[in-house]
């Protein structure tokens, strides 16, 4: 039986539901054996601002997982030197299952920008891609900002329909409700004092406030 195994990248800074819902929603659609959460070690985008140091966000990503049988913390950025590529992770994890179907999760915001990353055309090469929906993008204007050579593969998929297993290069678009949360949101929200215990798992919640990670009055 053909392994399906998920790739998810992202800052995760913090972890939060808009990134849990909708995966749990793409694992029941298509029924991921594993899907690996890996929190972005020093992505090229976001140089200028400065992360959550990666063992938080790891820390974070492992709490928050530990309820779902088949979501897994991976560590795979960690000890990458350097600006790291979604590219280079998806190869490793490529080389480490080589007969698996590989996918990989991102949210329509990203899917629309992805002709901005390194190497795009090997990585939708490399793996199946599974855009979430974000809400402020979506339907004809997502399909209008995608790179024309990637249109054809474009594939609708409505939450816990039967998907056949892929025979060519696919990406599918993920049709769930959207979950209009963003780590930006969060992180600002904890700033100016208020609850976040709505936008974040319980346990990523707790861990934000021992930690007191986005205060900025730290008497800590
Ligand atoms: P920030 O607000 O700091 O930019 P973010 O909330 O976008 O962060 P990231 O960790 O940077 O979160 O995003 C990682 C991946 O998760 C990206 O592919 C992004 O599109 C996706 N994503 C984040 N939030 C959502 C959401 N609410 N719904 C669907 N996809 C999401």
């Amino acid at each position: 039986m053909t392994q399906r195994i998920a790739v998810y990248g992202g800052s995760f800074d913090p972890f939060h539901t808009g990134h849990l819902v909708p995966t749990v929603r793409a694992q029941e659609t298509f029924k991921f054996d594993a899907v690996h959460f890996v929190p972005a070690g020093n992505p090229p985008h976001k140089q200028d601002e400065p992360l959550t140091p990666i063992t938080h966000r790891l820390s974070m990503v492992a709490l928050a997982t530990l309820p779902y049988e088949r979501f897994f913390a991976s560590d795979d950025e960690v000890f990458v030197k350097g600006p790291t590529y979604t590219v280079a992770t998806v190869r490793r994890y490529r080389e480490r299952f080589p007969r698996a179907l590989l996918y990989f999760l991102l949210g329509s915001d990203s899917f629309s920008q992805i002709a901005t990353w390194e190497s795009w055309r090997e990585l939708v090469n490399l793996a199946h891609l599974v855009v979430l929906h974000r809400a402020h993008i979506w339907g004809p204007e997502l399909r209008q900002r995608v790179p024309e050579e990637l249109r054809s593969r474009l594939v609708d998929v409505e939450p816990f329909a039967d998907v056949p297993d892929p025979t060519g290069q696919t990406v599918y678009l993920l049709n769930h409700d959207p979950f209009p949360v963003s780590a930006t949101d969060v992180r600002q929200r904890q700033r100016q004092g208020f609850p976040i215990r709505e936008l974040v798992p319980h346990e990523v919640n707790s861990y934000i406030e021992k930690y007191r990670l986005y205060r900025t009055d730290d008497e800590s």
